[in-house]
């Protein structure tokens, strides 16, 4: 860990992200914010959570420091711990402690990809008593009124492993994600990549088509990230149909004949 991450200023974000919203996400989160409830971001990958976090921080003027969790990420990698430095014993904060002692924006991204004891941290944080238990320390930190916690989750994963337990998701207020209709999602692919809207708005009914194809075969359809991702390639003058399978197809799937039919979907429209 250097210094650059362990300083909450380095984490203020300074220019305004990009973001169009998809409804009154906007004004619900800076609700929740002023009453300190923590929020939970619900909806597939890639449609925005990320962005929609980075454009709230900025907009409240917070330190945002993002989480991506992952199968071994325990309390310890979010809390902290001590470790051994030129022969001496120091603690370091975790990314979740450093959020709380700056008064910033913790995000924590697919928090049920985390390991259990993550939620004993975070419960006594996501409700009114608004504390951190730091365990190995034998401290308790109690979050100023500016910190505010907020995680996602992805409901699309169906299994009882993925699922956030009642205890936790009854402490947040919930924000619905999904894909962007189809007139803003082409404005997003247009800003995001440069190609022109006849093109976006191409790639947008490509996408729409994958995802009617979810369910029977498909776990997921292309995401406005994998659109953006198509663009991008499709601005550096890669042709449509191998940006397509290059940026989407394969990023959504192994399976042979899924890949044939999504690259059936994509020559009949370029
Ligand atoms: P998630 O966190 O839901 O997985 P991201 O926030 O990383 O998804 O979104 C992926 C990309 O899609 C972003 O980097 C951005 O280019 C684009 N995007 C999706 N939704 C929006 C939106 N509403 N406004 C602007 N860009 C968006």
């Amino acid at each position: 860990m250097n210094a650059r991450t362990l300083d909450p200023a380095q984490h203020l974000i300074e220019r305004e992200p990009y973001y169009e919203p998809i409804g009154d996400e906007i004004q619900l989160f800076e609700a929740a914010y002023r009453q300190q409830i923590p929020v939970l971001l619900k909806g597939p990958t890639g449609c925005g959570k990320t962005r929609f976090m980075e454009h709230m921080a900025w907009r409240l003027k917070r330190p945002l420091i993002t989480v991506s969790c992952h199968d071994d990420l325990t309390a310890s990698d979010l809390v902290g711990r001590y470790l051994v430095k030129g022969g001496e014993t120091v603690w370091v904060d975790g990314p979740l402690t450093r959020a709380v002692r700056a008064g910033g924006i913790c995000y924590l991204d697919e928090i049920v990809e985390a390991r259990k004891d993550t939620m004993v941290v975070i419960h006594p944080l996501a409700d009114d008593r608004r504390t951190l238990p730091m365990e190995k320390l034998g401290q308790l930190v109690e979050a100023p009124p500016e910190f505010c916690l907020a995680i996602s989750y992805n409901p699309g994963y169906q299994s009882v492993l993925k699922d956030l337990k009642q205890s936790t998701r009854q402490r947040f207020v919930a924000l619905e994600f999904d894909y962007p209709a189809a007139e803003l999602e082409r404005r997003i692919v247009v800003n995001e990549s440069g190609i022109d809207a006849g093109m976006a708005e191409k790639l947008v009914r490509f996408a729409q088509m994958t995802r009617n194809l979810k369910g029977s075969g498909l776990e997921e359809g292309a995401s406005t990230r994998l659109l953006v991702h198509a663009g991008k390639l499709i601005s550096s003058g890669v042709d449509p149909v191998v940006a397509c399978r290059s940026a989407v197809a394969q990023a959504v799937t192994d399976d042979a004949d899924m890949l044939t039919a999504i690259q059936e979907l994509s020559s009949s429209l370029f």
